[in-house]
């Protein structure tokens, strides 16, 4: 995204993390923000906008402008230094650099939430740690107690088209004999 004369103003003219001149300056939105307001936004040079959106950090040497940046006056320059720098923690200075920096709390918090929301994410395995999804086939790897229909699913069922319990990692759904079931999938292999 091109940048606006307020965005302009405020970068002078030059890379925010790297101080680059470049003819083609853009407007990164730092992720999780998806907002395109100037608070949310930092100036790149296609340099630095490349290696952030490849997520390639191997040139340290370039990414040493980070211990600069990071004490820019500018939140959103702020939060994807402090990203980056965290990228970057066998490098020493790049430590040195977090330790010795002070930063907002609601910073920091900005910095770290795509990770966290990718930790965060629920992912559904059986009990040899594949991955199941809805649709998918399992099979009950032991007698399962049914509760309320009172009868007991024997090790072997093969449950179909299953569903997953979305925020719940340890439970799926899925129908044996007539009846919708939620069953833990510690108990069940996904079938190939
Ligand atoms: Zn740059």
């Amino acid at each position: 995204m091109s940048i606006n004369t307020q965005l302009q103003a405020r970068c002078n003219n030059a890379c925010e993390l790297c101080s680059n001149k470049d003819e083609n300056l853009n407007a990164y939105t730092v992720p999780p923000k998806t907002s395109d307001f100037i608070d949310s936004q930092v100036v790149l040079c296609s340099n630095c906008l490349n290696q952030i959106s490849e997520s390639n950090y191997t040139d340290t040497n370039h990414w040493r402008c980070l211990t600069g940046s990071i004490w820019s006056e500018t939140a959103a320059v702020q939060a994807l230094s402090y990203k980056i720098l965290n990228k970057l923690k066998t490098e020493d200075w790049a430590t040195e650099t977090i330790e010795s920096v002070f930063l907002d709390e609601s910073v920091v918090e900005w910095a770290n939430a795509e990770d966290e929301l990718e930790a965060a994410k629920v992912i559904h395995k059986d009990s040899y740690g594949v991955v199941i999804e809805t649709g998918d086939t399992v099979i009950l790897t032991q007698n399962l107690n049914v509760k309320g229909a009172n009868f007991i699913a024997p090790k072997g069922t093969i449950v179909r088209k299953i569903r997953l319990v979305p925020d719940n990692a340890e439970q799926i759904e899925g129908k044996i004999e007539g009846d919708t079931i939620v069953i833990l999938t510690k108990y069940v292999r996904k079938s190939v």
